[in-house]
């Protein structure tokens, strides 16, 4: 039987795949979006970053500042009376 051999086939598929935060489990498909880069025509995955660890970072952010405000301030504190006891010694 005669034969081709090493005949390439390209097929085209599309693709539909969800996007969950990897940090907490968050669905994030409604912030996700597909585009093709402009000069090596790979796909890409755009994702704008998990609302809800963005939510979190900012807490721990503040709690951090808060904690480090309190140190602060009580060492102050402790300055300012060092400072008063000495003046009235
Ligand atoms: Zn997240």
């Amino acid at each position: 039987m005669p034969s081709f051999s090493g005949i390439e086939v390209t097929a085209q598929v599309d693709v539909d795949f969800e996007v969950f935060c990897g940090t907490c489990g968050a669905g994030l498909c409604n912030v996700s979006d597909t585009r093709e880069s402009r000069n090596r025509r790979m796909p890409q995955v755009t994702v704008e970053a998990c609302e809800k660890c963005m939510e979190n970072a900012k807490d721990e952010g503040r709690e951090e500042a808060e904690a480090e405000y309190e140190q602060q301030l009580s060492e102050l504190r402790k300055e300012l009376a060092e400072a008063t006891a000495a003046c009235h010694a």
